[in-house]
């Protein structure tokens, strides 16, 4: 297995390798950061290095003993997740979700939870929570993995509780959060909070051109660009899907810059029901819109995301104006913010079109 420079985020790094080099860190960890940054990537490499055998001293794992042979590789997740998913599917059973809690083994020490369905629930955090009472086996350490934990609701939250404040010797949480101020605060005050910021839209450049060499320049730029500085996301990126669910609310802003054309996007909001991701991944693609055109009507036009739409952009930083903006602005933050708080999605988009047009 060939050892996988960090990208991005250094001072987080350096904290997760002093923690494995001193085997002395938090019980408890709180990553924190964009989806796609590196958060699950530092997770599984704290894992790996609290658990290896032959550990380098700057607190690397080794990527040859057993321990780490035994690592089913930094891209097994989504794979893993599906044949849970699928696996619960076949057993039919009413209860599923309580009596099989999703959970993968991305190693045999550790286990990652992602969240079942849009959050994490409590079965999870129950096993969780089980789990980490277990003891592990001489040398080795559990590291179970929380994702999505600043979305799961607060009683999911608590039932962490008591293995935060009595941490079980030879196991560390790590959880993942998009905001870490959203997670309870009796949970972040035990936590080791680490946040995670965007990598540099150079610096990720150069790296996606090592992982897609097949790709030219322009479209390098583009999708580091609109990766928001969040690997994960660069590296998977389809432009061509990209620019389908893109149409969706540049139809939206072009609405906003017509007057009267409100009523067509109100329709348009059917176009993302029975849509596979979350509000807030399909809201990232209009919060990038509208910070280009913030960014073209403030002068920063080198800042702009969407490279490749940039004329049209210009044309909208025209005719919308401030106010619509920022009410646009408004009310997309809205719409995130209840969709954390589990929103039917559908409703979500027609309750921000609806509150536009009552503005407009
Ligand atoms: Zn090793």
């Amino acid at each position: 297995m060939p050892f996988e420079n960090f990208l991005g985020n250094p001072g987080a790094a350096a904290q997760v390798r002093a923690a494995v080099r001193d085997r002395a860190g938090n019980p408890t960890w709180l990553l924190s950061g964009p989806a796609g940054v590196g958060k699950t990537t530092l997770a599984l490499r704290l894992g790996l290095g609290l658990n290896c055998q032959k550990p380098a001293p700057e607190g690397e794992f080794c990527g040859e003993c057993a321990s780490c042979q035994s690592f089913r590789g930094f891209d097994c997740l989504p794979e893993l997740i599906e044949a849970g998913l699928e696996y619960r599917q076949a057993a039919a059973r009413t209860r599923a979700r309580e009596l099989a809690p999703l959970m993968v083994e991305a190693h045999p020490q550790i286990r990652f939870f992602p969240p079942d369905g849009e959050m994490l629930t409590m079965a999870q955090a129950r096993e969780a929570a089980r789990m980490a009472q277990m003891r592990p086996d001489p040398g080795r350490h559990w590291v179970l993995i929380l994702e999505g934990f600043d979305r799961a609701r607060w009683m999911v939250q608590s039932a962490m509780l008591k293995v935060l404040e009595e941490p079980p010797a030879g196991c560390t949480l790590v959880l993942l959060a998009a905001h870490a101020r959203e997670v309870l605060a009796t949970v972040r005050s035990r936590a080791r909070v680490v946040e995670l910021g965007p990598v540099d839209s150079g610096e990720l450049e150069t790296w996606l051109a090592g992982q897609r060499p097949e790709m030219k320049h322009a479209e390098l730029e583009l999708i580091a660009r609109l990766a928001g500085g969040c690997p994960g996301r660069a590296r998977g990126l389809d432009l061509a899907a990209y620019r389908q669910k893109r149409e969706f609310f540049m139809a939206c802003l072009e609405a906003l810059a017509r007057p009267g054309g409100h009523i067509r996007l109100f329709g348009l909001t059917e176009g993302m029901r029975n849509q596979k991701e979350g509000v807030e991944t399909q809201a990232e693609i209009l919060y990038s819109l509208l910070q280009d055109v913030v960014y073209l009507k403030s002068g920063h036009s080198l800042a702009i995301r969407n490279l490749d739409a940039r004329s049209r952009l210009e044309g909208w930083a025209r005719q919308i104006g401030w106010n619509q903006l920022t009410q646009a602005v408004e009310q997309l933050d809205r719409l995130v913010g209840l969709s954390r708080r589990n929103l039917n999605r559908a409703l979500a988009w027609d309750a921000w079109t609806l509150r536009l047009r009552a503005r407009a």
